[in-house]
Parts: structure tokens; sequence; C-alpha cells
């Protein structure tokens, strides 16, 4: 191989292309041949391929110092990008950005039993879709039915792949080619592409927009039935709150406009938390058992936010709206998958125990953490991670306000507590503290913390004690040398 003397090591020159070894030299080196037993030629000569090809690069613009061609630096480089190209794409992260039930980090954590559960029935054939009592072709709807039932109040209920589906399915059951009236002061927009007009277009519905942005009275829901109408409709305006001079129809009053028509009505709930939350020191979210009790025919709302399940759209009702539901063809599109029923019946059961739902839920363990023991860990961490960031980044432990996220309560805020890191020096503080973020997003356990008013924020709200704070704690002399 063409690695140089020392000297030209010494001196930084740069390689030529002409240096570069062959690929069949680069495998055939002892290391490289331990790594070729262990995941296969396949694999390790494409990446060999790639890595050569990327020095043949640097060497053709003169920025390949030569030492990169020296063995040991070639089979480290292989190493690496055989472990790189086999490490997941979807990993754990530390969710520091006060924002508990956060969409883009994977919303609702699951709990223990409901990990034990998929562990448990995902390794075998399991009775998804059969029977054990009578042997024969089971629903699978029924392994969370009777549960909902019992946590809703309601008759009936069926689940899909997320709420925005249950909506969809809602109204394509209940009103395809009818109309949907609908306030204007509820055709919102969730993150991503899911607006409430276009989800009536889709499910080939009318929609009808009664009322104004601000207020909407009984009356207004009342004249704008006819002979198309097919549906009431409520949407929970989750993520905004509309304040001053408004007015707004509760789910009874709507429910009982409909009912004098023969129509149904539904919810789209969008959170829906199963207890109350007040009955754990949390400010008051609607229940789908209220909702049930006020009169709705439909009501639907999440798996993975407040519920703090997996991804999947509950829908409980009326037996007779249900069941136009379930043969609505567009349902078996829709369907759950295994993983996703066996968490979230485990998820479901956890509720038939309210009082150690707090300990059980880890949703509701994390938003319910006092904010005091929250400051005494902020306290705790901030001389270790001080000492990491020294000299360039000053910590302090401080109180802060998180919320509840994915569109829960988007008013209230939660008192927390934290860690503030910020530059000592002022220029440049920008650049220094987007390169902190970076450090931090690059660690083996990437922390997202989020920045605000020339500081970097870590809310520990959902740094768990034990291993969240062990696996902080030992990634500190790593973030050291990242920003060294
Ligand atoms: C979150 C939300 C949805 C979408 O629910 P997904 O489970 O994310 O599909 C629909 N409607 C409302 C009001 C919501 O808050």
């Amino acid at each position: 191989m063409s690695a140089r003397p020392a000297e030209s090591v010494v001196d930084g020159s740069k390689a030529s292309p002409k240096e570069l070894p062959s690929i069949d030299f680069v495998l055939r080196d002892a290391r490289v041949q331990a790594l070729l037993a262990e995941h296969g030629h396949t694999l390790v000569a494409a990446q060999a391929r790639a890595l050569l090809e990327a020095l043949r690069e640097r060497a053709r613009l003169g920025q390949l110092p030569r030492e990169e061609l020296a063995t040991d630096s070639l089979q480290a480089a292989l190493r690496e990008r055989v472990e790189q190209r086999l490490r997941p794409r979807l990993q754990r992260v530390l969710n520091l950005s006060g924002t508990v039930i956060h969409t883009n980090l994977g919303r609702a954590l699951l709990a223990e039993a409901a990990l034990q559960q998929l562990l448990q029935t995902m390794s075998g054939p399991n009775n998804l879709e059969f029977d054990l009592a009578r042997g024969g072709r089971g629903d699978r709807d029924e392994l969370v039915e009777d549960l909902l039932q019992t946590l809703t109040g309601a008759e009936a209920a069926t689940v899909v792949n997320n709420n925005a589906a249950a909506v969809l399915l809602t109204v394509a059951a209940l009103a395809r080619g009818r109309e949907v009236v609908v306030s204007r002061g509820e055709l919102v927009e969730i993150g991503g592409a899911f607006r409430m007009p276009d989800v009536m277009a889709a499910a080939g519905a009318t929609l009808v927009e009664v009322g104004t942005t601000n207020r909407t009275h009984a009356r207004d829901y009342a004249q704008a039935v006819n002979a198309r109408t097919a549906l009431l409709m409520k949407v929970h305006t989750s993520n905004y709150a509309l304040q001053g001079f408004t007015s707004s129809v509760g789910e009874a009053e709507i429910a009982s406009i409909a009912h004098e028509h023969g129509l149904p009505m539904a919810t789209d709930l969008g959170s829906g938390a199963l207890v109350d939350l007040q009955d754990y020191g949390l400010p008051h979210e609607p229940t789908p058992r209220e909702k049930i009790a006020a009169g709705c025919d439909v009501v639907s709302f999440s798996g993975d936010k407040l519920l703090g399940g997996p991804q999947a759209g509950l829908i409980v009702g009326s037996r007779a709206a249900i069941e136009r539901i379930r043969r609505t063809p567009m349902k078996r599109a829709l369907r759950l998958g295994k993983l996703t029923l066996a968490a979230l019946e485990a998820t479901l059961r956890l509720y038939l125990r309210p009082e150690r739902l707090a300990q059980d839920l880890p949703t509701l363990r994390l938003l319910t953490r006092p904010a005091a023991a929250i400051r005494a860990l902020a306290e705790q961490l901030a001389p270790a991670l001080g000492e990491a960031l020294a000299p360039r980044f000053g910590v302090e432990a401080l109180d802060l306000l998180g919320q509840i996220g994915s569109g829960s309560l988007p008013v209230d805020r939660l008192p927390s507590a934290g860690l503030a890191i910020a530059p000592r020096q002022n220029k440049g503080r920008g650049r220094a503290l987007d390169e902190l973020a970076g450090a931090l997003r690059a660690l083996p356990l990437p922390v997202i913390g989020r920045i605000a008013e020339d500081r970097l924020l870590l809310d520990l709200r959902c740094l768990e004690d034990g291993r969240d704070v062990h696996a902080f704690i030992d990634q500190l002399p790593r973030l050291r040398q990242a920003l060294a």
C-alpha cells in the first residue's frame, strides 16, 4: 500500500489520487477480515468502495492528508462506516424541550406494561382475529372494545390508525355525498396538512360552515339543517384558544338539535383524556365520557396524546353509528396493526386502576411530576454540566414553564425547572448556541432542548430519575470533547 514514510505524515502533505490503494488491498487487512467475518462481504465491500470513492474525491481536490491512507486509519474508517450504516435511523432521544407530548419526538411514551405486552405477544403467533372461546374467526376490534366501553360509557367502540383517520372515516361513513355542519370557529388545522375542510372533501362530504370565527350560536346550527344534511359536528379547538368576545355551542345542545332532526352528532376531541386530569392536579381536559354523556353519537380521539398509548384513532359512540363506521370499506384500509393493538390494549388496561395511573402511565407520571422535584434535579445536575461546558458556557438551574403539547390545553403552562446554558462571550452568541445544540443532538443519546432568549434551555421534566439521569451524566465527557 502507498502509505508514505513518517516524514510526509509530519509535514502534513496531501495524497494524490494515484496513491489510493485498491479495494482488494483494503479488504486483505487482518482487522478488515474480522469485519468481513462478522458482517459478510456485501455490506463491508460496499462500504469499502464508498470509503475509497470519498477519499479519491478529496485527493482530487488536494485535500486528503496522506496519513488517512495508512492501514490503521483505513480500517478504522471502514469500521466506522459499517457501524454507521447498521445504526437505526429511528433512535431514542432525551426530550428536554419542555413539551411533554411532542409530535416530532414520538408523542406519548409507552408504559412498561405496553412494552411487555408487545414483547410477549409479538414473538409468536397470537389471537389477533381468532376467538379462543369459540374457536373461530374473531374481530380485532373486540380486543379493546369492552375496555373502551368501560372507560367512556359508550355503547360501542372501534379503532383505526390515528385520529385523523378516525375523523375521515366518521365523515365518510355518516355523511358521504351529503352535508356536514361545523362552526367557523372550529375549522382547525392540525400540523401536517390535516385541515378540517380538506378532510371533509377527502371523505366526499360537503362542509357547511356556520356562525363566525369568534361566535357561533345554537340557532346557526338549527338554520343550517336541510334535506341534504347528514351530520352535525364539533371539533375541539385543541391547538389554539379563542378569547374575548366569543361564544360556542356545547355538545349537548348541538346533539339535541341533531337528534330533533333525526341526525347524528359527532365530535373530534383531539387529545381526549380518559380520566379527569383535575383528579391529578392538572387542568381539566374534556373526556370522551363527558361527551358521550352529553349525547354525542360519535367521539373520536388520539391514542398517543394524553391517553399515553401508541398512535391510534379511537372512535366511541352509539352502537348504530359505530356499526355504520365499521361497515365502511375505508375502515379496512385504516385498521390497526397487531403491534399497535397490543400496546393499546395494555395501555387501556392501566386505566382500570386509576389510583395507580400516575405511576404506571409515563405521560401522566411526567405531567404530574412536582416542579420542586424537577428544580432539585436541576440544582443537582448544574455543577456537572457547568464543568463539562466550561469555560465557553455558563450553566444555571432555573424555574421554567413547559407545556403538555400535541394540542392539549394550548394556553396552559406547566411550572417546571431546568438548566439554562449561556455563552460566556457576547460575540457570536447565536453561532455558539447553534454549535452547542448541534453537539447535544450528536450525542449517542441525543439531547433535544430549546433555544430561547439567547440561551439554550433544558427542561428536566422528562428526564426521569434513574436511567435517564445516568445516561445524561454519562454523556458529559463526550459533550466536553465535542465542544473542545
Ligand atoms: C391531534 C388532533 C387530530 C389528529 O390526531 P392524530 O392522532 O394525530 O391523527 C385531529 N383533531 C384534533 C382536534 C387534534 O387535536
